[in-house]
């Protein structure tokens, strides 16, 4: 009996240092007041913090609902802010019998007022922040960091980081940009292969080595004073198998499947009436790669999680507009949940899915109120025009087809019916993940004028990949590091300055002024940035294509023929040409005092503005 006593003694003892607790996390860190939505679920984490009652005293804020799940480390409050309630902080106690035993004091600011999206009056830059510019070597490794800087590996981190970024504004704004997209900041603390930033290891901290949360606000700060607008790139399909949570899961579904069951890359058996359900599941379910968990968007807290990390983003940087990474491989009614719900905070910023589809129908159902897409309204404003991607990477290596050489182009545009918005498709020669453009056209600059014609005079938004105005090369069979270089003159030990015309080539310099001019030209021209579309059967391989608004137009004219110039008469255009008496090339500045007929040269492009 005696001995029984002391046991239970024992267990008694052992299980209040059991109950000793250690609170690590509270997600999001802070919030706003003045917000739309009052509803606020904070993600709670620390060892047995589900063992303790929560108190929150405050006029500011209201505790709900606290759920308890499977792991007794994670609490789940809901909370409702005060529509009244005033910025400053408010406490959250977490008590054991009445005893405090850990304190949270949350903070409320002011919701900012910001009222910016994207739109097809931009130009947008990507660029990989590792291999852009190290403007810090004092954070090209850090303590705590698995992967240390070894630039001699193609798939190593390099250094580059958001000071190069910022360092470099000039260069950047010089090319006629309006829009950054940086491909993510955020901390991906994996062994070897993290400079990309696709395997996030922490939703609310920028990588130490790509540089600090202040880092990045600056940034959002010196574009918006440029009027520069600023795109994040989120990725809500999986995480970093090192992702602080993997350790300590909240819930055995906060993850999809495991590590074996890979997706199968498939996204049409999303919109597929005929889709085989373990087709579908693979899509969905399956593990992009077996280092990144496919996260499950249909467990409602880390719904929550992830959207309200997108909001706290957007008000925390400033952002303009956020890139969905891998957008039809989460569940998509739970991307619909997230567009609406940022809509709701913020109906002006702009939404953009990377649907990596080849075919039209299945990239416009993506589109928010698509005419074929039945039932369901994503409510994502913008999406990635992977097929004009893959004609214009044809195109101008083609003799004229049926379908073939420039008809490529012309019929994607004919397609344009399927699209909701066919202005707001973020429109591109190449990007992180494909063949280098010039590298695709050959290393041929005619070629490569002619894409970056159709690019910048195309309807939709268009994107430069960063080195493209450089020529830079590469193809994605080589691996990612090799069209992922970094830009020269972005270290102090490089050769080579490009960010200056007397570091760069003759041939570089060539194709950096004809994007700029041609960019410089297309933010003054509304018929670029709102007109509408009207086109020509490609003919004779020349093909021919109009902007134009009720007040201005812009002809836009290729010869795809290897080796002869080509004289058109225009009077197949009349119906537009006849509001219109004199031209001028906006390349070469020639004026056109007659629109009667034009010769243009072999392999070329020639982009006319219209005069009453
Ligand atoms: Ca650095």
């Amino acid at each position: 009996m005696k001995k029984l006593i002391i046991i239970s003694l024992l267990f008694a003892t052992t299980s209040l240092f059991a109950q000793k607790i250690n609170l690590q996390k509270v997600e999001p860190p802070n919030w706003f007041v003045g917000m739309e939505n009052t509803h606020l679920q904070l993600l709670v984490y620390g060892k047995n913090i589900s063992k303790t009652d929560v108190v929150i005293n405050s006029e500011k804020a209201e505790l709900k609902v606290v759920s308890k799940v499977q792991n007794p480390n994670y609490l789940f409050l809901d909370i409702d802010i005060s529509k009244d309630a005033k910025p400053g902080n408010f406490n959250i106690l977490f008590k054991l019998k009445g005893k405090t035993k850990a304190k949270y004091s949350y903070q409320l600011s002011e919701k900012p007022k910001r009222k910016r999206g994207f739109s097809q009056s931009d130009f947008i830059y990507l660029l990989m922040p590792d291999r852009f510019a190290n403007g810090n070597p004092d954070n090209d490794s850090a303590d705590g960091l698995l992967e240390k800087i070894n630039r001699s590996n193609p798939d190593g981190r390099h250094g580059g980081d958001i000071q190069g970024v910022i360092n470099h504004l000039d260069y950047i704004q010089n090319i006629g940009v309006t829009a950054l997209w940086l491909n993510p900041v955020l901390e991906n603390n994996n062994p070897s292969y993290s400079y990309h930033g696709y395997a996030i290891t922490d939703f609310y901290k920028t990588d130490p080595r790509i540089g600090t949360d202040e880092g990045y606000k600056q940034l959002s700060d010196e574009l918006h004073k440029r009027k520069m607008k600023l795109i994040e790139d989120m990725i809500f399909n999986h995480c970093s198998e090192n992702h602080w949570w993997m350790k300590d899961l909240p819930t055995d579904n906060w993850v999809n499947t495991n590590k074996d069951f890979h997706t199968n890359y498939r996204g049409s058996t999303i919109t597929d009436p005929h889709a085989s359900q373990s087709d579908y599941k693979k899509m969905t379910e399956g593990w992009f790669v077996s280092s990144m968990p496919d996260l499950n968007q249909h467990n409602p807290f880390l719904a929550n999680y992830l959207i309200q990390n997108s909001i706290w983003r957007i008000l925390t940087y400033d952002l303009d507009g956020i890139r969905m990474d891998t957008y039809p491989y989460p569940f998509k009614d739970f991307m619909s949940e997230w567009a609406q719900r940022l809509h709701a905070e913020f109906p002006d910023i702009t939404l953009l899915g990377e649907t990596w589809l080849h075919k039209v129908p299945y990239t416009a159902y993506f589109q928010a109120n698509s005419p074929i897409s039945g039932n369901y309204n994503s409510h994502l404003d913008c999406i990635t025009d992977f097929s004009l991607y893959y004609a214009t990477k044809a195109a101008f290596n083609e003799k004229e087809g049926w379908e073939e050489g420039l008809l490529r182009i012309y019929n994607i545009f004919a397609q344009d019916f399927l699209y909701a918005n066919p202005e707001n498709i973020v429109i591109f020669l190449d990007n992180h993940d494909l063949d280098r453009y010039f590298s695709d056209v050959g290393e041929d600059m005619n070629k490569f004028k002619m894409g970056i014609c159709v690019l910048l005079t195309a309807r939709g938004i268009p994107v430069l990949f960063y080195g493209d105005e450089i020529l830079k090369t590469g193809f994605e069979y080589q691996g990612h590091g090799h069209i992922r270089t970094d830009f020269p003159g972005g270290w102090k030990t490089d050769k080579k300055n490009a960010f200056t015309k007397e570091g760069r080539t003759e041939k570089q310099n060539e194709a950096f002024n004809f994007i700029k001019k041609i960019a410089d030209f297309r933010k003054t021209s509304k018929a670029l940035t709102e007109g509408k579309l009207l086109q020509f059967i490609p003919e004779n391989n020349t093909y021919v294509y109009f902007r134009y608004t009720d007040n201005e137009a812009v002809m836009i004219m290729l010869n795809n023929n290897d080796t002869e110039s080509r004289t058109i008469s225009w009077s197949r255009f009349s119906e537009i040409l006849k509001n219109y008496n004199t031209g001028k090339n906006i390349i070469s500045g020639k004026k056109y005092e007659k629109l009667d007929k034009i010769t243009i040269n072999k392999k070329s492009a020639i982009i006319i503005k219209l005069k009453k």
